[in-house]
């Protein structure tokens, strides 16, 4: 893929604010498991959060290309930081398609200045791949909705500002049609929330969140009653897209990581680099990473030309996770002993990546998506 000077120039900037702001302290902010709110403030000021989104709500206006490369960089540095501008790109185009207009200039420029974190609120304690048939009651009252239930497995649960929220609105029977999206700021009362003790990604503090009648004026809901669902799925070819780029971030920082050590280790007399039982495994993943960076940015450059994406995003999403925790695996053994301890980032690049094996839909739904745009809806067993 050959960039663009502005494309190049962005790149370079978020190059340097991964390595020199991100890289140093990825493990300390898991340790201490908070997202600095200063270290937010300092992506929104540098661009760095919603620039696909447009620039009067305080975006760029970049394209998919351009918001991916970005995304990558910052994985490098930080895998769960990179997930914030992840997350606005994400609820920013919900909100900026869907939401009314006072709704859409209350919250969009506080996300992409970095003043205000949002989460998706879809899963529940039931289940997330079945995610149409979800049990979250949003029950109508003159020009209020009257929320409750539980959102489960959310990522920034602990810490977001503003939640998008997807209940039901119909009845269980009308499935996805019975879906509608709301925006509700986490201030409004009757919200709660938890934050798990997770394998990995403490950073994003993933929990519950719990809705005991939380009224929510219409005005808030987004687009038509019934119409939420889609426009969640709309937007997930496109994170998916950005989650296995994130992947391929932080699976080349510990690739060159790696390199540069088998240059330097030595064992038999010689730099342990020279053993092609070192060396083959190493260009192995990078030719993975390379292949499933390539799909990325593939399925991005179809989003930006309008172009059917979905099949390529599945792919990469089950692909980009996988091929990333097995390349840092592969990373951590190079280290030997060493690597094994966690001094060195490659056990918690690892247990981060793993967790978007799941999140954002597990690689066996994404492989049945591949397979409905393959073949249709006969893919599908219910
Ligand atoms: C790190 C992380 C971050 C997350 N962030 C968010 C978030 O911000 N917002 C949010 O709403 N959710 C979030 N989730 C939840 C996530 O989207 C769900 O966990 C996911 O969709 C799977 O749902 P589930 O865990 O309930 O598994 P289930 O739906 O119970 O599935 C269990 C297993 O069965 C398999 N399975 C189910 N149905 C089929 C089928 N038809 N064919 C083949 N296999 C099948 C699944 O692949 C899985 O392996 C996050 C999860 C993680 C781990």
């Amino acid at each position: 893929m050959v960039l663009t000077k502005d494309q190049q120039v962005l790149q370079q900037g978020a190059r340097r604010f991964a390595r020199e702001r991100l890289l140093p302290d990825y493990q300390k902010r898991e340790r201490e498991a908070v997202l600095e709110r200063e270290l937010v403030a300092e992506m929104g000021r540098l661009g760095l959060l919603g620039m696909d989104l447009p620039e009067e709500v305080g975006g760029m206006g970049a394209d998919a290309v351009t918001t991916g490369l970005v995304v990558e960089e910052l994985a490098y540095g930080d895998f769960n930081v990179s997930a914030l501008p992840v997350g606005i790109s994400l609820n920013g185009a919900i909100l900026v398609r869907h939401a009314q207009p006072e709704v859409v200039s209350e919250w969009v420029p506080r996300l992409t200045r970095g003043d205000a974190v949002p989460a998706i609120c879809l899963t529940e304690p039931r289940g997330g791949s079945d995610a149409s048939n979800l049990q979250l009651r949003a029950r109508r009252d003159q020009d209020h909705y009257v929320i409750n239930g539980e959102k489960a497995s959310i990522s920034f649960a602990d810490c977001a500002d503003v939640f998008v929220v997807f209940a039901r609105t119909g009845t269980p029977e009308e499935g996805a049609k019975g879906v509608s999206g709301f925006v509700i700021p986490a201030t409004a009362q009757g919200i709660s929330r938890t934050r798990y003790d997770d394998v990995g990604s403490a950073t994003i503090g993933r929990g519950s969140v719990f809705f005991d009648d939380v009224r929510v004026p219409a005005s808030h809901r987004l687009g038509d009653e019934g119409r939420g669902f889609t426009q969640v799925m709309q937007g997930f070819d496109y994170s998916r897209a950005l989650i296995a780029l994130q992947c391929c971030g932080s699976a080349q920082a510990s690739l060159d990581e790696t390199w540069a050590y088998a240059k330097d280790r030595e064992a038999f007399g010689r730099p342990i680099g020279q053993f092609q039982g070192v060396s083959f495994p190493l260009a192995e993943g990078e030719s993975q990473i390379a292949a499933v960076r390539q799909l990325c940015y593939h399925a991005l450059s179809l989003r930006d030309a309008g172009l059917p994406h979905t099949a390529e995003a599945a792919m990469v999403k089950w692909m980009g996770p996988k091929a990333a925790f097995d390349v840092i695996h592969q990373c951590l053994l190079t280290f030997g002993h060493y690597g094994w301890s966690k001094e060195l980032p490659h056990q918690q690049r690892m247990r981060d990546v793993m967790g978007l094996e799941i999140g954002d839909g597990t690689a066996g739904i994404m492989k049945l998506i591949v397979a409905r745009e393959r073949i249709g809806r006969a893919a599908i067993q219910y």
